[in-house]
């Protein structure tokens, strides 16, 4: 009996009759034979709502480590409630279907609360439940720490403990059902001319999660990498028994699409530090980003130039949600990297665009910055890798620059001789 894992968003859940609906997916699997875990989110705005709870409660103090324990023990329990809806909806169609919290399916972490990281999962009694033909409905994003704390697995986390239960019980599959029927080559919401891609390779969704596609957690795609997860998603929102190939991430060597560029992200947490006239001698950069690594600043694009006096300019790229602890922590340190002036700006964003064809292919660069230029939008900051370029651009023009270079590349669900998907 083959195992398979199931995860279903927010969306997909987000009232009881979206959970039976959801459940008539599970039916089908367990049917067919297999062995099935049901990995749940919160309902729809359900996290949202419990995160505003907890602050409302005591604005985020970093003194206080309580504050944040607690606040996790806050916003778990929208999992906790549908694994529960979820598991009497399947009773109700005559399956054997029980819920497991965190606690329950052993999901250990490590205690960094509200971005926890899984550390083991010691599956030996849920896998025990599922071979004996019990469906194990999971609540997602949650774990528990050594000392049996709860802890949340950062937003979007449920796609984590999916991947994360189908590595551990060597699963078939990993199906992630959402409110789209697959990955796009950009997000659906910002252009029509979005279209479905049929496959894609781990590294590329890596860098299109990574850099702002939100539809799977970077992490869920890390874990999926390394444990090599046959990772699919999918549509909830068909019938049950409706032709739904999703899209299917998998090696390299199994994406047959021959496209250089995969898809555009468009990344909106950025914002960007410039530090005016810091003395150009060894050490102060290094002075810097020290500062940062210990204020735990995750820092993206870093770009010096000369100033107009004998110093330099140094831009860089950090979370916006850090943007203030970067800031103070620079900001002490003023008379010792020396510079004039910190300018904090928040109206960025990053567009990437992402492909493993770039590996082969000259022009892509080219491509990318004319596009721009013949929108007159103007670059701030550079980065590439081996598969991917990304721009800092005045978030103004964040649509724009995505639908322009859609186009650019070929991808547009109408352009001539694009592959179908
Ligand atoms: P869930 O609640 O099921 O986890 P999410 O909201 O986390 O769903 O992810 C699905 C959403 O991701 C879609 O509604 C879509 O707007 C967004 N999205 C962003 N980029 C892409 C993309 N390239 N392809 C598909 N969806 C994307
Ligand atoms: N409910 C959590 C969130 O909204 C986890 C998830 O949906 O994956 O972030
Ligand atoms: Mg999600």
């Amino acid at each position: 009996m083959a195992r398979i894992v199931m995860k279903f968003g927010g969306t997909s859940v987000a009232d009881m009759s979206r959970i039976r609906h959801a459940a008539e997916f599970v039916r089908r699997e367990a049917d067919a034979g297999h062995a099935v875990v049901v990995v749940v989110s919160a309902m729809a705005g359900e996290t949202n709502r419990l995160v505003a709870l907890a602050e409302d409660a005591g604005p985020p103090d970093p003194a206080l480590d309580a504050r944040s324990i607690e606040a996790d023990a806050v916003i778990a329990t929208g999992e906790q409630v549908t694994s529960g809806l979820l598991a009497i909806a399947l009773q109700k169609m005559g399956y054997r279907a029980r819920s497991w919290q965190g606690w329950q399916a052993r999901l250990k972490t490590d205690r960094a609360f509200g971005r926890a990281r899984i550390l083991d999962i010691e599956a030996e009694a849920l896998a025990a439940a599922i071979d004996g033909g019990e469906i194990a409905v999971v609540a997602g994003f949650q774990g528990l720490t050594d000392d049996g704390r709860i802890t949340t697995l950062g937003r979007g986390g449920s796609d984590t403990t999916a991947v994360a239960f189908a590595a551990a019980l060597k699963a078939l599959r990993c199906d992630i059902y959402t409110d789209v029927d697959g990955v796009y080559t950009t997000d659906p919401r910002i252009t029509k001319m979005a279209r479905r891609t049929s496959k894609l390779s781990y590294e590329e969704m890596l860098e299109m999660a990574s850099l702002g596609a939100k539809v799977l957690q970077t992490r869920s795609v890390e874990l999926a990498m390394a444990y090599r997860v046959n990772l699919r998603v999918l549509s909830s929102f068909v019938a049950p028994d409706a032709d739904n190939p999703g899209t299917i991430i998998c090696d390299e060597e199994e994406t047959m699409e021959q496209r250089i560029v995969s898809a555009i992200t468009v990344s909106r947490d950025e914002a960007r530090i410039s530090l005016l006239n810091v003395p150009d001698e060894p050490g102060r950069a290094a002075r810097i980003f020290s500062a940062l690594a210990a204020a735990a600043v995750n820092v993206d694009m870093i770009i010096q130039s000369p100033a107009r006096t004998s110093g330099a300019n140094i831009s860089f790229t950090i979370p916006e949600g850090d943007l203030e602890r970067a800031s103070s922590a620079i900001e002490s340190l003023k008379t010792e990297i020396g510079y004039d002036k910190l300018i904090a700006d928040r109206e960025v964003v990053k567009v990437s665009v992402i492909g493993v064809g770039m590996r082969s292919h000259t022009g892509v660069a080219s491509t990318m910055f004319q596009t721009l230029a013949d929108r007159k939008i103007n670059i701030h900051n550079i980065s590439t890798s081996e598969i991917k370029i990304s721009v800092l651009i005045h978030s103004e023009y964040a649509e724009l620059a995505v639908r322009a270079l859609h186009q650019a590349y070929g991808l547009d669900r109408d352009a001539i001789g694009a592959t179908p998907s």
